[in-house]
C-alpha cells in the first residue's frame, strides 16, 4: 500500500478495527472456552471437546436450538503448555448426522461442528484449492477477490550468467511470497500424488482433484532440470519483493545452482508421477520417468551432498539441509516402485538399512525418509518376508505407540511437547500425524489411528486458541494470514483453505509464556501466521490416510 492511500484510508480503517475488535472480544467471550473441531467429528469416532477453566454440565445443541445430548465435563487437567486447566466434554454416543454446537450452563457456546460420516471431505477440497489460488505464470481464476492476471512469464535466468534466459514459468508460489523453490514444490506435489494414492474409491473424484492440481506443479519441475539432471534449487528475487500483487512483480527472477537435495526431491516427486499419470496419461508418465531417472543418474554420479547457500546480498528463502540421505532414499524408494528395477530396490534397501534407528523424530521437507517408509511399506515389491518390511514395520508401531502414549499423556491429545513449538509446528502435527495413521493402519490398532485423527482435530479448533489454523474453515478461523494476495485483498475474506505456521515458542515467545498459545492472528507475523505449499500438501496427505 502507498503512503499516500495510506494517509486517506487510515481514520475509518481505525473506526473499523475498533469495531471489529469490540465485536470480536464480545464473539470470543461466548466461545472461546470451548474448543471444539470446527470441521467436525465422523460417525463412530470418539467425540471430545475441551473447556478451559470451568466445570459443570454441558449440551450439545442442534443448529434448530433442539438439545441432543447432555453430559457432565471430565475431570479438569492442567495443561502446562496452556497454563490453564481443561476438562473434556465427551459425546461419543451422539452419532446422528447434522450441525451442532456445545453450550455451558452459563450460557456461553462453541463454534458449530457437524457430525457427518466424512466431515472432513470438504476441508480437503478446500486445501486442494488453495492450491490453485498460488499458480504462477498463469492468470488465476477461481472466483475469489484474490484472481489475478498471469505472473511471472518471464521466470527466469541463470543465477551464475544473467544473459542466459531458462524458461521456467508455471509451478506454485511457494507460500505467502512469490518465491518457487524445488525442495518444497517437490515435496508438496509428491505428497498430493501419495495422498491420491491413498484415498479409497468412494473418493475417487477428490483423488482426480488431487492429481490435476498436482500436474501444475509437476509440468514445472520438468522445467527445472538442468540438461546435465540435476535440478536448480529455485527460482527466486534475490530479495522478497514484498506485499505487492503477483503480476505487479517485476523483479528479476533467478535460477540459483544445483542441490543434491533438490534433485533428490525431483527425482522421487517425478518418480511418484509416472506412475499416478501411467494410466491417464502415458506421455507425461514417460516424460516424468525419463527426467526421475536422469536425476538419479546425476546423483549417483555426484555421491557427495550438494547443500544449498544463499549467495550473498540474496535474502530469499534457503530450503537449506544438513544433508541428502533422505533426500537420495526418498528417490531410490518412488524409482523402484516406479520401475521394479533392481538397482533402485537395491539403493533404497541400502538407503534405508543405513538409518537406524529409523524412527526418531517428526519428518518435515527437509527430512523425507519417514515419507520414503511409508510409500514403501504400501507397496508389493517388498515382500511380507523381507527382513527390512519387518524391522521398518515394527519399528514404525513402536515409535506410534510412543507417540500415541504422549497424546494420552497430554490433557488436549496434542503430540506435541514443549520443544517442538517451533516455526512451522503445525507442520510437526501433521507429519506425527502420518506415523500414528499408518501405524495404526499397519498394526489394526484404533488407538493409534484416533490419536492421528486427534491431531486433525486439534489443527481444525480443538486447541488452546479455539481457533482453526486452516483459513475459511470454522466460524473461527485463522483471517489474516501472511500471504500476499490475501494481504492486499485486506476488506475481504483470505484465500479459503490454507493452514497457517501455527504457534511458535521462539520467534514467537513474547506473544505468550505458554508455547502452545505462542501466536497472534496478524497478518504481519510470518513467524506464526504464514501458509506454506508444505503444510497444505502435509495436511491433504493425513486427510487421505485418516480417510476423510
Ligand atoms: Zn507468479
Amino acid at each position: 500500500m502507498r503512503r499516500g492511500s495510506l494517509q486517506r484510508w487510515l481514520p475509518g480503517a481505525l473506526v473499523v478495527a475498533a469495531v471489529l475488535g469490540v465485536a470480536w472480544r464480545l464473539a470470543s467471550e461466548t466461545t472461546h472456552t470451548i474448543a471444539v473441531d470446527q470441521a467436525g467429528y465422523a460417525i463412530g469416532e470418539q467425540k471430545l471437546a475441551y473447556v478451559f477453566g470451568r466445570t459443570g454440565q454441558f449440551a450439545v445443541v442442534r443448529a434448530d436450538g433442539r438439545v441432543a445430548f447432555r453430559g457432565t465435563l471430565g475431570g479438569a487437567r492442567f495443561a502446562a503448555d496452556v497454563g490453564q486447566v481443561c476438562a473434556p466434554a465427551e459425546f461419543t454416543s451422539l452419532d446422528q448426522p447434522g450441525t451442532y454446537f456445545i453450550r455451558l450452563s452459563d450460557g456461553s457456546r462453541s463454534p458449530t461442528f457437524r457430525i457427518a460420516a466424512r466431515p472432513h471431505a470438504p476441508v480437503l477440497a478446500q486445501v486442494v484449492r488453495a492450491f490453485t489460488t498460488q499458480r504462477c505464470g498463469t492468470a488465476v481464476r477461481t472466483g475469489l477477490p484474490q484472481d489475478h492476471p498471469a505472473c511471472h512469464l518471464q521466470d527466469g535466468v541463470l543465477w551464475t550468467d544473467p544473459r542466459q534466459h531458462v524458461p521456467t514459468p508455471g509451478g506454485w508460489h511457494d507460500a505467502g511470497d512469490y518465491g518457487k523453490y524445488t525442495v518444497n514444490g517437490a515435496y508438496a506435489a509428491g505428497l498430493l500424488l501419495l495422498a491420491a494414492e491413498r484415498l479409497s474409491a468412494k473418493a475417487g473424484d477428490q483423488a482426480d482433484a488431487l492429481r490435476a492440481e498436482a500436474h501444475w506443479e509437476i509440468e514445472w519441475l520438468l522445467t527445472i532440470q538442468a540438461p546435465d539432471g540435476s535440478a536448480y534449487h529455485k527460482v527466486t528475487a534475490r530479495k522478497h519483493p514484498g506485499v505487492v500483487p503477483a503480476e505487479g512483480d517485476n523483479s528479476t527472477r533467478y535460477l540459483f545452482p544445483a542441490s543434491s537435495t533438490g534433485t533428490g526431491d525431483l527425482a522421487a516427486a517425478l518418480a511418484i508421477a509416472a506412475r499416478a499419470y501411467r494410466k491417464e496419461d502415458a506421455s507425461l508418465a514417460g516424460r516424468c520417468l525419463a527426467a526421475a531417472e536422469r536425476a538419479w543418474q546425476w546423483l549417483a554420479a555426484h555421491p557427495e551432498p550438494r547443500l544449498f547457500r544463499n549467495p550473498e546480498g540474496v535474502n530469499t528463502g534457503t530450503y537449506g539441509d544438513k544433508g541428502d540421505a533422505d533426500e537420495r532414499l526418498w528417490a531410490a524408494v518412488e524409482l523402484a516402485r516406479a520401475t521394479g528395477k533392481p538397482a533402485y530396490w537395491e539403493a533404497a534397501r541400502a538407503l534405508a538399512e543405513r538409518r537406524r534407528p529409523f524412527f526418531t523424530y517428526a519428518g518435515s521437507w527437509a527430512d523425507v525418509a519417514n515419507l520414503a517408509a511409508l510409500s514403501l511399506l504400501t507397496d508389493d515389491g517388498l515382500a511380507p518376508a523381507d527382513p527390512l518390511r519387518g524391522r521398518l514395520e515394527s519399528e514404525l508401531v513402536r515409535f506410534a505407540r510412543k507417540l500415541a502414549d504422549r497424546c494420552a499423556q497430554h490433557p488436549l491429545r496434542v503430540v506435541l511437547q514443549p520443544r517442538d513449538y517451533y516455526w512451522g509446528s503445525n507442520g510437526v502435527v501433521l507429519n506425527y500425524a502420518m506415523l500414528l495413521l499408518a501405524g495404526g493402519r499397519l498394526a489394526g490398532d484404533e488407538s493409534l489411528t484416533q490419536a492421528g485423527r486427534d491431531q486433525v482435530h486439534y489443527l481444525l479448533g480443538r486447541n488452546a486458541l479455539g481457533l482453526s489454523f486452516v483459513t475459511g474453515v470454522g466460524e473461527n478461523a485463522v483471517r489474516n494470514p501472511h500471504h500476499a494476495p490475501s494481504m492486499l485483498a485486506r476488506d475481504r475474506p483470505a484465500v479459503p483453505g490454507l493452514l497457517v505456521g501455527g504457534p511458535n515458542a521462539r520467534e514467537g515467545r513474547a506473544l505468550s509464556p505458554h508455547p502452545a498459545t505462542c501466536y497472534a492472528d496478524v497478518a504481519d507475523n510470518w513467524t506464526v501466521n504464514e501458509p506454506a505449499i508444505n503444510l497444505n500438501a502435509e495436511l491433504a496427505f493425513v486427510l487421505a490416510l485418516a480417510g476423510s
